[in-house]
C-alpha cells in the first residue's frame, strides 16, 4: 500500500530521518492495518522508503528502510538484529559487564524494539504498532542468536498508549524470573528487579558515567540524589568514598539499592539512604549547613518534549543551584538530564543560570552522554536524549 507525501514534504525522509508525521500525509491508497508495511512516496510519486504503519499516532508510520530492494520480512528483521546485537559483541566481551541493551531502537533500525540483556535474561520493550507485528519473530530470533534463559516483555512504557497498544507485561519465553537478576558492572554487583523495576530494571545507559563517577569518589563525602537502586552509590562506596547519602522518592528501589550494599561486601551502616522528595531534601541539607565534595544529580525525564521545556527548565535550575550550594569548595558536581526536549546547549545554559544564582564560580571539567550500547543515528538527533556535565566549583 502506499502513502504519497504532500508536496515538500519528503525532505526529512531524504535525509533518513525515520519518522513520517501525520501531517505530512496526502492520501493513503487503500486502509493499511495496524503495523503493516507501507511504501512511502513523495508527491511526484517517488520512492522513499518502506514503513510500518502506526494509524493511531501522530507518527503515523516509522521507516524500516530507505532501499527500495529490500523485502521487509522475517529474514529482514532477523539480519537487523543479528547486525544490532554483533556490534554489542565487544563491550560483552571486553569484561565490563554482563548487562547491556541489544536494541536501541531507532537507532539500531529496528524503531520501536528495546532489548536489554541482564545475565541470561533479556527485557524487552515492543513501543509501536510497526514493530508489534513482528512479536513472534522477534522472540524466535533473540531465543536463537542469544541463548538467553528467558525473555521478559516489559512493554508498559506510555508511549504505547499513543500507539492505541495495551501493556504487555509477562514472559514471553521461559519463566519469570522469581527473584532479581543478579548482574555485574565495573566489578560491582547489582540486583536488577525485571519484572516491577523502572523501565525495563536498570539504567544501562549510565554505565560509562558510573565508571567516571567511580573514579572521582575516592574519600569523597558523596550525595548522590535521585539514585534508583544505588548505580552511583555502591560504585562510589567501592571506590572508597567517605561516606554515602542517597535519596530517591521510590521506596522499592531504596529496598533493592540497600541489598545491593549487602551483596557487595559492605556493612548497613556504610551507606545512608532518605526515601524522599530530593526538591525538598536538598532544602532540607541546606537548612541544616551540610556541605558534601561530590555530588550526583540524575533527576527523571522533566520535558519527555519541546512542550514541557519551561517547566523543565525551571526544576533542572532549582536542583542544580541547591546542589552548587551544597558543594564544598573544589567539590565535583555530576549533572544530568535526559529530557528529549532539553539539547545539551540549554542544560548548560540552565546550569551556568544556577551557577550566577548561587554566586559561585565553576568550570566544566567534562560532557558526558549515553554509553556506546545506546546510540544515536547521525540521522535520529531525538536518540541522543542522555547529557551531563562534571563541574568544579571554584
Ligand atoms: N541514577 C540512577 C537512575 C535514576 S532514574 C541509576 O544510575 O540507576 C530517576 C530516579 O528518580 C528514579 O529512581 C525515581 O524514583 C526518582 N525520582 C523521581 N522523582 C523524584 C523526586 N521528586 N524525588 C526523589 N526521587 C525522585
Amino acid at each position: 500500500m502506499d502513502v504519497i507525501l504532500k508536496p515538500d514534504r519528503q525532505r526529512s525522509l531524504e535525509r533518513r530521518h525515520p519518522w513520517i508525521f501525520s501531517g505530512a500525509v496526502a492520501k493513503i491508497s487503500g486502509a493499511p492495518g495496524a503495523g503493516e508495511i507501507v511504501t512511502i512516496k513523495s508527491a511526484d510519486g517517488k520512492f522513499l522508503a518502506y514503513a510500518g504503519w502506526s494509524p493511531k499516532s501522530q507518527i503515523v508510520a516509522r521507516v524500516w528502510s530507505f532501499n527500495e530492494t529490500d523485502r521487509i520480512d522475517a529474514a529482514f528483521l532477523r539480519a537487523r538484529l543479528q547486525a544490532s546485537i554483533a556490534r554489542r559483541a565487544a563491550l560483552l566481551q571486553s569484561g565490563v559487564s554482563n548487562a547491556v541493551r541489544l536494541v536501541h531502537a531507532e537507532s539500531d533500525g529496528l524503531p520501536g524494539l528495546i532489548v536489554d540483556r541482564y545475565a541470561d535474561v533479556l527485557a524487552v520493550q515492543m513501543l509501536t504498532a510497526g514493530i508489534e507485528c513482528w512479536r513472534d519473530t522477534v522472540v524466535e530470533a533473540l531465543r536463537e542468536m542469544t541463548s538467553c534463559a528467558a525473555i521478559f516483555e516489559r512493554s508498559d512504557a506510555e508511549v504505547r498508549e499513543l500507539e492505541g497498544l495495551a501493556p504487555q507485561i509477562g514472559a514471553m519465553f521461559g519463566t519469570v524470573p522469581a527473584e532479581p537478576v543478579r548482574i555485574q558492572e565495573h566489578g560491582v554487583d547489582y540486583l536488577v528487579d525485571v519484572v516491577l523495576g523502572q523501565k525495563t530494571g536498570f539504567y544501562l545507559d549510565q554505565r560509562d558515567n558510573r565508571r567516571r563517577v567511580m573514579d572521582l569518589a575516592s574519600d569523597k563525602k558523596v550525595l548522590n540524589a535521585f539514585c534508583y537502586t544505588g548505580g552511583f552509590s555502591i560504585g562510589a562506596l567501592r571506590a572508597g568514598a567517605r561516606s554515602v547519602l542517597s535519596i530517591d522518592s521510590s521506596e522499592s528501589a531504596l529496598v533493592l539499592a540497600q541489598k545491593n550494599v549487602l551483596l557487595n561486601g559492605f556493612s548497613e551502616d556504610q551507606a545512608t539512604w532518605w526515601e524522599g522528595d530530593v526538591f525538598q531534601a536538598l532544602r532540607t541539607l541546606r537548612d541544616k549547613a551540610e556541605h558534601f565534595d561530590l555530588i550526583v544529580l540524575d533527576p527523571p525525564k522533566f520535558a519527555p518534549t519541546a512542550s514541557h521545556v519551561e517547566k523543565a527548565t525551571r526544576a533542572y535550575k532549582d536542583i542544580n543551584l541547591l546542589a552548587l550550594k551544597l558543594l564544598t569548595t573544589d567539590g565535583l558536581l555530576v549533572t544530568f538530564s535526559c529530557s528529549g526536549g532539553v539539547n545539551a546547549d540549554l542544560f548548560q545554559k540552565i546550569v551556568a543560570g544556577a551557577a550566577v544564582d548561587a554566586k559561585v564560580d565553576a568550570q566544566i571539567l567534562a560532557r558526558l552522554g549515553a554509553s556506546s550500547d545506546h546510540p544515536a543515528s547521525v540521522h535520529f538527533p531525538e536518540g541522543e536524549y542522555l547529557k551531563g556535565l562534571i563541574l568544579k566549583k571554584l
